[in-house]
Formats: C-alpha cells, structure tokens, sequence
C-alpha cells in the first residue's frame, strides 16, 4: 500500500512538467469562472486545493511548510503534506490519495477532495471527465446551514448564507435570540457542532415561504449578546456570553458601556447606516507601570501609542466613526480586560497599538498581525515581547501557552472573525508603511494574548520600531504621529464601509 502511495507521489512529481489548467465552469450559465492549476498522473488528476477553495467561497487560514488549514463556510478543515486524511468538523476523512505540496501548491485528487468539499459549502462542485471541467452549483438556499462553537466565555452560532439578506433579531426572555430573514430559504438539515459543543441547548428552524426563522437557546448562565452581519463570505454571527453584560461593571466604563448598549440598539432600526453605528476600539498598548519597548533616548512605547491613539480616535470621530478606547490615559489595563472592554462595547472592530524592539537595533520597518499560531521565529519574538506585559498582572494563570494543540479552543472568539482580521492587516501594509515612508514588513500571524478573547475582527499594529534610532527621532515628531494617525483612519474607515 505505501509502495504503491510511493510510486504514485514519484508520478506525480513527473507529471507536474505537463501540468495545466482545467476550467471552472457555472452550472446555471454555463460560462467559465475561472480555471484551475491541475496535475496529471496516469489514473488521477490533481487540482490546486488552496485556488478550489478560494472559489467555493473558502480562504485559506493559516499554511506552513507542512500543514495547510482552510475555512469553508460550513466548518475547518485542516490538510497535512504527503497524508491522505483530513481533520474536519466530524473527525478525521480519508481521501483516496494524499495531499501533496509541490513547488509552493498544494494538490489533491479531484474527485476525493470535490466529495470532502461538498459537505462544508452551500452549494457543490462535480469534477467531469468529458470535456473536463469542474463544474460549481450554487446554493439552493439563502442560508444553507449552521455551526457553533463555545469555549468557557462564549458561543457563537454562525448561519453562512448564499447572499446577504434582511435580518431582524430579537432577544428571548430567557438569554436566547429568535432570528428572521423575511423572504429568505433556509436548508434545515445542515448543522455542524464545532469544538466544544456545550454552549447551545437547543435550536429550532423552521422555514416557509414568507420567512425563515432561527430560534437559539443557550446553555443556562448564557446570554444573547449581539448578532454580527459579514459580507466576505456573507454569514450572519450570533454571540453568547456568559457573564450578562448587565453585570458589566469595571468602575469607570460602566457608563460608557451603557451609552454604547444604546448604540448597539439603534442599529436595530437602521441597518442600512450600519457601518456609521458601529464601535471601533482602539487599544493603545500597555500604560501606567507598564512602559512597553523603551528607545535608545528612552522614549516609552506607552506614550508613543496612546498618543498616536488619541490622534486617531479623534480623525474617526471627525469621519462619523463610533469609537471607544481602551484606554485615554496612563492607566495600567490587563490584556483580558481589553478586549473584554472591546465586547461588551459592541466593537465591530479591535485595533491594538504599539511600536516594535527588537535587540537588533537595526531591524526597522512597520508590519500587522492577526491572531494565529507564529509560524517564524522573528513573529514568535514579537509576540513574546507583547504578552510579557502579563509579569505585571495579579493573575497570571490564566493565560495558558497558545499552542497549535491548544489553539482552536483558546481562541474560539476570534476563529470566525479571521478572513476579516486577514484583510484589515493587508490593506494596512498595502497602503500606511509607503505613506509613512516606514519598510513594509508585511503581514504576519502569531499568538499574541491581547487578540485572544476578541469577538470581531481584531488586529495588532507595530507602527515601526522603537528600538532603532532612525524610527524613534520620527515616533518623537508630532507631525508624523499625526500622518500615522490619519493614514490609519482611511484604512478603518474603508475596511467599515466595505463591511
Ligand atoms: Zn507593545
């Protein structure tokens, strides 16, 4: 059996000087699409896995050298070079060929991976032999399924859908939430529980021709908290927390909260200036006993960042932007409660500031992350540098390691937000590091604790670094915190209006 997976890995890699493209074709119109790379061996022909996912409205989640894990609107699923099963959302599948990367693509058997794929998007994709072609359906309902996922603080009941429509929500007395889409199809038979599948006691559809309608009851100690409406792929995001943020009270943001809460209820009636009512917190970095990176004339990242910060709050506000910070002084704020502040605000986006050390004071340059496991020792320091701020905190247990074991279920929160953090981070190294005059340093991901618990989509900026002289003289000049500050604006308020 491995022989015979040997010799067919040996084919492949021989066959990959023949390799072509294969069509993509609509089956409703019958037009081409697109068209994908594939591979031939004697008996099989391989697609290129990441292209058919971006397709069938998936994206890819995080890649390395060996393991590649992709989102599709029904679930995860996560591919391993040179093995033929796949993790999903119902265990482990076997393909009838393994997954191989090749020249930085990744292949798998068409057929194989077209029957895996149909079961974790709306609609379905049928590889034909004659003419060859991949043929995509799309989906036959308006929402076309439902999964959750819950860890100790929250659930989240995600309904993916075909396209966007009208949604009203209300709460139910007893912590739950009755969804209605006038006018929309629902396909009742297709829920998928993710990890942790405590957090939901039960949930009922029903569906006519005037409306469908989800009925979500939490575990008991759990409560509606907000729906989120995304458009990349479109998918409606029901939250539940545990504590009830009535209960919401850490001293002085107990009154801004409550201003928000009405906010949050006014974006009830008006769902089409939605982008215009919701909440973005910026979180200026550390504060108060915690300085951050100190610069060689000892400039504090503390108070590069809440300046730059305040700057930026107030060219958000000038464009009509809701905008809560963290902190507006130099107070000392635990990493959980951040993002705990950015939840119960209703944020619909968390931008966290700070400025970059590195011992080698010649690094120099702007770079983004979301939240993922660091997959290069450079992105591993810079995580480790900004979660060390947890020296300074009472508690400390309660951060565990962010591991690739430990992941999903640490940071259940952010999981169905991070296409959007993906996205933001990109059009911010598109566009700031150039206007700045700062090296683009790109996007990268790792484990940073300030983005764990945040349920939206939820960046962390190093605005330079503070370590080199070059980048500390400009962090001191107000002009150019300013010129930070506004570039950063136009990023958020674009990524607002696209959402
Ligand atoms: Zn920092």
């Amino acid at each position: 059996m491995y022989r015979a997976l040997f010799f067919g890995i040996l084919a492949f890699d021989t066959a990959l000087a023949t390799a072509g493209y294969v069509q993509i074709i609509d089956a409703e119109t019958g037009r081409a699409l697109d068209s994908v790379k594939c591979t031939q061996t004697e008996y099989s022909r391989f697609i290129d896995l990441r292209k058919i996912v971006g397709v069938l409205d998936g994206f890819i989640k995080t890649e390395d050298n060996n393991c590649l894990r992709v989102e599709l609107p029904l679930g995860e699923l996560t591919f391993i070079d040179g093995s033929p099963f796949a993790q999903t959302p119902d265990g482990i599948r076997q393909l009838t060929l393994p997954v191989v990367k090749r020249e930085g693509d990744w292949f798998a058997e068409e057929t194989a991976i077209a029957s895996l794929l149909n079961s974790y998007i709306g609609g379905s994709m049928v590889c034909q032999p004659q003419p060859r072609c991949i043929v995509v359906t799309e989906p036959k309902f308006d929402l076309f399924g439902l999964r959750w996922s819950a860890d100790s603080r929250r659930t989240q009941v995600v309904i993916p859908a075909a396209r966007l429509v009208q949604c009203q929500w209300e709460k139910t007395i007893d912590g739950g939430v009755i969804m209605r889409f006038p006018g929309a199809s629902l396909d009742t038979t297709r829920w998928r529980p993710g990890p942790g599948k405590a957090g939901v006691k039960w949930i009922q559809t029903q569906c006519d021709k005037a409306r469908a309608v989800v009925v979500i009851q939490p575990d008991s100690g759990v409560a509606f908290d907000r729906v989120d409406i995304l458009s990349n792929p479109p998918r409606y995001i029901a939250s539940f927390t545990k504590e009830h943020p009535a209960n919401f009270s850490s001293s002085s943001r107990l009154q801004l909260s409550a201003k928000i809460d009405s906010a949050a209820s006014s974006k009830l009636a008006a769902d089409k200036e939605r982008w215009a009512l919701d909440v973005v917190v910026i979180d200026p970095g550390h504060g108060g006993k915690d300085p951050g990176a100190v610069g060689p004339t000892k400039l504090k990242e503390k108070d590069v960042v809440l300046d730059i910060g305040l700057r930026l709050v107030k060219a958000l506000r000038e464009k009509g932007v809701k905008v809560i910070m963290t902190r507006d002084d130099d107070t000392f704020i635990p990493l959980a409660e951040r993002t705990r502040i950015a939840n119960h605000s209703n944020g619909k986006l968390f931008v966290s500031l700070h400025c970059n050390a590195s011992k080698n004071r010649k690094l120099a340059g702007m770079e983004t992350f979301f939240l993922s496991p660091a997959k290069t020792e450079r992105a591993m320091e810079v995580a480790l540098l900004e979660n060390e701020v947890i020296r300074f905190e009472e508690s400390r247990d309660k951060y565990q390691d962010i591991t690739e074991e430990n992941f999903i279920l640490l940071t259940m929160a952010q999981a169905n937000f991070t296409r959007e953090s993906q996205d933001l981070a990109a059009s911010i190294q598109r566009k700031v590091p150039v206007k700045i005059g700062l090296r683009d340093l790109g996007v990268d991901q790792a484990g940073f604790y300030v983005l764990v618990g945040a349920s939206m989509p939820a960046i962390l900026v190093e605005m330079g670094f503070i370590s080199n002289k070059t980048e500390e003289k400009k962090l001191k000049n107000k002009a150019y915190r300013q010129k930070i500050a506004e570039n950063l604006c136009a990023i958020i308020v674009e990524f607002l209006k696209g959402g």
